[in-house]
């Protein structure tokens, strides 16, 4: 079928659109892809649906290669199964939650792993039905906190989101890895740039996990790559490369100083370096131990008091400590009152010594693991404007755990330690694969019956990608300043035929080539709009709209040719217009 400008439901915008910041918001507004219906809700309008569907069906082949069978689950969901994994509190105020006029509860569903492990609890019960991977590709519901660019991150969003389920960790691994490759494949045929890095598991539970980001600076994700080797993560799961424990039989006995006006670190440096200055090299920030203190509230109410000890070098990551203390968890530095509350602990001050969760402040206390045993530091000696110096880590401290939420900086070792050093980049989570083990299968009491007749817990993996986000991040991507650019697989239309001029003899040549091009199964965009829309604006839609192949039936027909332009590139050939269908025929199928 052939979609024609004169009645296609579109209507393209010069302006940018006042609430967009990102190029992909602003051009699929103004091309005619979306509209806004309120905060991070949208509405497909028919060319934007064809985008979206492409992507779906290019997932749905992926999925249905590796065996994976496509089902759908309702989005309104009852309260109980998210109760019982506790998700119904750890969400907070990140899902939808209504009552029926009974005056149940109701969700609207943000990721279903429950009503996924719940449905093959009601059919499956033995070994000789798994492995088993299900999927649906559906609408989801998350009240994000910062709705933002558009699709990138919507409020309601489409996701495909796929399970497995094994009777082992080795058939779990298979499932992992298939998932993967296809997963490949899908970014491959979508067309743009994107990089596959070590994520953090978050509020999912579980072990290994990967996120494939398409590599944008736009992106809200910060990732890293080692200069040398292969590895790249997620800047929330980069871990430091470990670090041996240091000998401190000759290290000298702390002493605590008197370090007045230095409630910083910088304050503090140049007082150690005028006062106490060290025979070998001057102090810097990384000698001193920072003690960062947080109020932490929990999903279920529960509030309590944090303290992160780093090398004063550094901060502490707001995005790293986000994604350690788990999906619900809010978290904010301590304000006066919660000193005042506290009255051991010297604001600008603070050293180990009041910090652990048995000391009188009960602030839980967690450190750096470059905090190793034997390292020594500077740090607060607890009253005001005096500090310790030489207080050895495993000697005249400990911490009641290990945190990794200091800030990742370039140049910072590969945790591989090959020597390679690691370079930072900005990208969007287009999907993410991992390994949940047993988390649901327990919560929910998911067993099968194994070849000995015991019964196993199943061990399950989730697989998420993002179709609505993928529509933004493509145009992210491939757009320019012109508009939108689609890869070929997942344009709206294979061509966009302008007829470009007033003649008869150009609409007739138009219509020709369109209704060619139909017949040979090639998708034709066809601007037939006559009267007062002139061919200059013509171009500009046809730029605007993206289709891969812009063919124009213009003034050259006169002469015999008929121009066949490559939208991306901005290259252009005449064509003789006997051989035009057969060319682009040639062009849409390469
Ligand atoms: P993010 O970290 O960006 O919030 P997430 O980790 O919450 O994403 P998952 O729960 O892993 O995302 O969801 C799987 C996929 O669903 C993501 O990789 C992404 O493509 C898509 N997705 C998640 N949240 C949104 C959203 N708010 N809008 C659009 N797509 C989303
Ligand atoms: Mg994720």
């Amino acid at each position: 079928m052939i979609m024609r400008m004169s009645s296609l439901f579109v209507r393209t915008l010069r302006e940018d659109p006042a609430d967009a910041e990102v190029p992909s918001h602003k051009l699929l507004v103004r091309a005619g892809y979306i509209r806004r219906a309120a905060p991070g809700i949208y509405t497909w309008l028919p060319l934007g649906l064809k985008v979206l569907r492409k992507i779906e069906d290019i997932i749905r082949e992926e999925m249905n290669a590796i065996g994976a069978q496509e089902l759908s689950f309702p989005a309104l969901l009852p309260r109980e199964p998210y109760e019982a994994t506790n998700r119904w509190t750890e969400y907070g105020d990140g899902i939808f939650r209504l009552q029926d006029r009974k005056g149940a509860d109701y969700l609207l569903g943000p990721t279903h792993e429950e009503m996924f492990t719940l449905v093959v609890k009601d059919l499956y019960s033995s070994y000789k039905d798994l492995p088993l991977s299900i999927y649906q590709i559906q609408t989801k519901y998350r009240d994000e906190a910062r709705p933002r660019a558009g699709l990138l991150r919507g409020r309601e969003f489409v996701m495909k989101d796929s399970y497995s389920f094994d009777v082992d960790d080795a058939g779990l691994e298979n499932s992992y890895q298939a998932h993967r490759n296809a997963y490949i494949r899908i970014f491959d045929r979508l067309g743009f740039e994107y990089v596959i890095v070590e994520a953090m598991s978050g509020a999912m539970g579980g072990s290994k996990s990967e996120e494939f980001l398409a590599t944008a600076t736009v992106g809200e994700d910060t990732y890293v790559r080692c200069s040398l080797c292969d590895y790249a993560a997620n800047v929330e799961a980069v871990h430091s490369p470990p670090i041996a424990a240091v000998p401190y039989d000759d290290a000298p006995a702390a002493h605590a100083e008197q370090t007045p006006d230095t409630p910083t670190i910088d304050t503090l440096v140049d007082h150690l370096n005028e006062k106490f200055a060290r025979d070998d090299r001057p102090w810097t920030a990384a000698d001193t131990l920072k003690n960062v203190l947080f109020t932490v509230k929990h999903p279920d109410g529960t509030v309590e008091a944090l303290a992160v000890g780093l090398p004063g070098d550094r901060e502490v990551d707001d995005k790293r400590l986000e994604a350690h203390l788990g999906e619900g968890v809010e978290f904010a530095p301590f304000g006066d009152d919660d000193f005042k509350s506290r009255p051991t602990l010297a604001k600008g001050y603070i050293g180990p010594g009041a910090l652990g969760e048995k000391k009188p402040a009960g602030v839980r206390y967690l450190v750096d693991p470059r905090v190793v045993e034997g390292t020594r530091w500077v740090t607060g000696a607890d009253t005001p404007g005096s500090h310790v110096i030489d207080l050895v880590a495993g000697r005249d401290f400990s911490a009641d755990g290990i945190i990794e939420v200091a800030e990742v900086r370039d140049g910072d070792p590969c945790p591989r330690g090959d020597g390679g050093v690691l370079e930072s980049a900005r990208g969007i989570e287009m999907g993410h694969i991992f390994q949940l083990g047993r988390k649901y299968a327990d919560a929910l009491d998911l067993k099968v019956l194994d070849e000995n007749g015991k019964l196993v817990t199943v061990t399950m993996g989730s697989y998420g990608v993002g179709p609505s986000r993928a529509v933004a991040a493509i145009a992210e991507g491939t757009h320019d300043e012109l508009g939108l650019a689609w890869p070929r697989e997942v344009a709206p239309a294979d061509v966009h035929i302008v007829a470009a001029g007033k003649d008869e003899a150009i609409f007739a040549a138009a219509e020709r080539v369109a209704h060619e091009l139909d017949k040979q199964g090639i998708e034709v965009l066809y601007d037939d709009r006559a009267g007062k829309i002139s061919p200059g604006v013509k171009f500009k839609d046809a730029e605007l709209i993206g289709v891969p192949t812009i063919v124009v039936v213009g003034k050259g027909l006169a002469e015999g040719t008929i121009e066949v332009k490559d939208r991306a590139s901005g290259t252009s050939e005449q064509v003789p217009a006997d051989h035009v269908v057969d060319h682009v025929v040639r062009v849409v199928r390469a």
